[in-house]
């Protein structure tokens, strides 16, 4: 790797920040080009400080150290994302032969220069203890793979230098802050020291050279990589090698039966479920095919730091079988021995350390699949994705480790400690989860003002949401709208016509590899007409019934394997009318489509209850939308209505206001909240329907 450090960049981040100190600027800058490297640093991982002369309220001048605040990342952090800490009280704490790591938390914390910024890294006291002005640390790839090898100590030793030191592994916090400044204060002229199954820290008086130095080392170890598996190939083919089948469909099964498996019930008995992603480069495909392959799943994380996103073990799948009993019936094997083993290996801990660890869920993070790739699990969407980051890089690094000659795992104890250790889990608290987290939701007709309603609640409940629709225009008008409010992290979007049976189970495949299934459904496509019957001409009627009656029944339809193959049950709710209960004259194509879409989501009810499914309907009357994503049924419905009555558009929303009980304008939100009760299953309720109407005495339903 090279030096990206530019003295005009660098000019630039201390005008930018110019009204703190000249080094914390230059800390930003030299901390994002670290985090912009992912052979050096993944998503929070690494830390970098720098000590600076600052005064008081009282204008008295004290040293405070800048660190990095606990998993914040470096590719893009800002000065708030370093938390200012007295340096001489923190200082202090080495003449101390040991702390607890509450103590140790609780002294950081009450040495922060300024209430309100982040909790300092877990590798806080290290910074403090250690002289040098900037400390740059990373978790640099080549680093771990020269340190994995049997001789990794002397390797890195012959490598690197006489100035730079090889310490054992150390377990982060006091042990690792003692040990680092030991070391140093009998060797003052080190530029660099590596800790065995961690990383590498690198010093210096001034942003520049601390940095450089990163670069240097890391270069010399990447230089002595390149050399040793040049024209090297690692793992030998399996003879046995799953043919290639329908990559969409064996991901989308897959997905759905490891999410399925893997869900796991509260105290509340409901489900906790997890996202998914898909991760499917040649490289882990040839990974995944190799004698090798399992070795590769067993050996363990790279650095401890990774245990919490990806687990120390991995599991295997060796085929993906095509008939979905036999996959099922696999999967269960394969994690019902992952869980014992991880179970027991979890007991052992507890007592030969005499820890009382609150035990997690006992089930992987990550999947190799044969001939697929990698599938990773999170209980939120950027959870997952980490965990496919760091698996997709581990398999790399460890195909480099083995190039070179043999890849030794890290010490396990190290590894639990690690994954157990109560600063490295804060990293995962969540507030109080919102009540659909961890759910998908797919919204069809998500193009239009109910669909962007329905969306909108179930994004706000904690669901990832897919709108689908067969309009382009209008879905991408409606993400857009959506990502506004809610960022885009748990929006997709997807074109389906919902006419079409084959187009429905493609976009729930496409769904299932995207986010791993779908828990939430709501068929909510729908077209309307107006004419007497008299009128109605015959293709247009046929039209109607294809959208809102047989599209109903697809959507439906295609879940149904997809429920199956999860087995945790899930939700159906569908978008209804007031119609269907209280029809009204030129409305016939609707109402009858309606009608029939109504009767078929009852069938769904007494067929899917085995399932654990729910179907329930919404019926709502008079949703206008507003002037960005208007109602389509109404733009259609309107000028008719309008005309017949003499009113202009606000008049007929009124007239709609005074027609109900409640005289309430009724609002796709309104809709949406009604399909998040469903979905939330705070009542066990199956074959109902919830009018959204403001009260239409003649549209009660019975
Ligand atoms: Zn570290």
């Amino acid at each position: 790797m090279k030096s990206l450090f530019n003295e005009k960049e660098a000019k630039k981040f201390v005008a930018q920040y110019r009204n703190l100190p000249v080094d914390l600027g230059l800390r930003v800058y030299t901390s994002r080009l670290l985090g912009g490297e992912v052979s050096l640093v993944l998503h929070g991982g690494g830390n970098t400080s720098v000590k600076i002369k600052m005064k008081n309220i009282f204008g008295e001048e004290r040293d405070v150290l800048f660190v990095k605040g606990s998993g914040i990342d470096l590719g893009r952090i800002e000065p708030s994302g370093f938390v200012g800490l007295e340096l001489e009280p923190v200082r202090q704490l080495k003449s101390l032969p040991s702390i607890a790591d509450a103590e140790m938390e609780n002294q950081l914390l009450i040495h922060k220069t300024a209430y309100a910024s982040p909790d300092p890294s877990v590798e806080a006291l290290l910074h403090a203890f250690l002289p040098p002005r900037f400390i740059d640390h990373t978790h640099a790839d080549s680093i771990l793979v020269l340190g994995s090898q049997a001789n990794g100590a002397d390797l890195l030793r012959e490598v690197l230098g006489p100035k730079a030191s090889v310490l054992p592994y150390s377990p982060p916090g006091m042990p690792l802050a003692q040990a680092g400044w030991k070391h140093y204060g009998q060797n003052p002229e080190r530029e660099a020291i590596v800790v065995m199954g961690h990383g590498i820290f690198t010093f210096g008086e001034d942003a520049r050279t601390a940095y450089e130095r990163m670069v240097s080392y890391v270069s010399k170890a990447e230089a002595f990589i390149n050399r040793k598996t040049r024209g090297k190939k690692f793992g030998s083919p399996r003879a046995d090698a799953p043919p290639l089948q329908d990559k969409v469909s064996s991901i989308a099964r897959l997905a759905q039966m490891i999410r399925g498996t893997c869900a796991f019930r509260e105290e509340t008995g409901k489900f906790r479920r997890f996202f998914v992603e898909v991760r499917s480069t040649s490289e882990l495909i040839e990974a995944s095919l190799l004698l090798e392959s399992k070795t590769l799943c067993s050996s363990g994380v790279l650095t401890p730091d990774h245990a919490i996103r990806t687990k120390n073990q991995w599991a295997y799948i060796d085929r993906a079988e095509e008939d979905d009993a036999l996959l099922k019936e696999k999967i269960k094997n394969i994690l019902q021995d992952y869980r014992q083993a991880y179970d027991r290996a979890f007991a052992a801990q507890v007592q030969t350390g005499h820890v009382d660890w609150k035990k997690l869920d006992s089930n992987p993070r990550v999947f190799l699949i044969a001939g697929l790739g990698l599938i990773t699990l999170g209980l939120t969407r950027q959870a997952a994705r980490i965990a496919a980051d760091i698996g997709e890089h581990t398999v790399h690094v460890k195909i480099l480790a083995h190039s070179i000659g043999n890849y030794e795992p890290i010490l396990e104890d190290h590894v639990w400690a690690m994954e157990y250790w109560s600063l490295q889990q804060k990293k995962l608290d969540h507030p109080l989860p919102p009540p659909l987290q961890g759910q998908v939701a797919v919204v069809t007709g998500g193009g239009g003002a109910i669909g962007l309603g329905i969306a909108d609640r179930l994004l706000k409940a904690g669901a990832a949401v897919v709108i689908s629709d067969i309009d382009k225009k209008t879905l991408d008008k409606v993400f857009s709208v959506l990502a506004g409010k809610h960022g885009e992290d748990r929006i997709e979007k997807i074109l389906c016509d919902v006419t079409r049976y084959e187009s429905v189970e493609k976009t729930f495949m496409e769904i299932s590899g995207r986010l791993g299934g779908i828990d939430i459904l709501v068929p909510n496509a729908g077209v309307a007409h107006v004419a007497k019957v008299e009128d109605l001409d015959p293709d247009k009627f046929r039209q109607v019934i294809n959208v809102n009656l047989i599209g109903t029944f697809n959507t439906i339809k295609a879940s149904i394997p997809v429920f199956r193959r999860q087995g945790t049950g899930g939700n159906i709710v569908v978008v209804s009318s007031k119609n269907v209960f209280d029809p009204g004259a030129s409305f016939g194509a609707y109402s009858a489509s309606k009608a029939g879409a109504h009767q078929i989501s009852k069938i769904a009810a007494l067929e899917l209850a085995e399932l654990g499914v729910r179907v329930n309907l919404v019926n709502p009357d008079a949703v206008f939308g507003d002037d960005e994503v208007p109602s389509k049924l109404w733009e259609l419905v309107g000028p008719e209505r309008m005309k017949s009555r003499g009113l202009d558009p606000e008049g007929l929303k009124e007239y709609y206001r005074q027609r109900n009980l409640l005289k309430v304008r009724v609002t796709a939100e309104h809709v949406g909240n009604a399909v998040v009760f469903f979905a939330s299953e705070e009542t066990p309720t199956t074959g109902a329907t919830l009018p959204i109407d403001g009260g239409i005495p003649a549209a009660f339903p019975r």
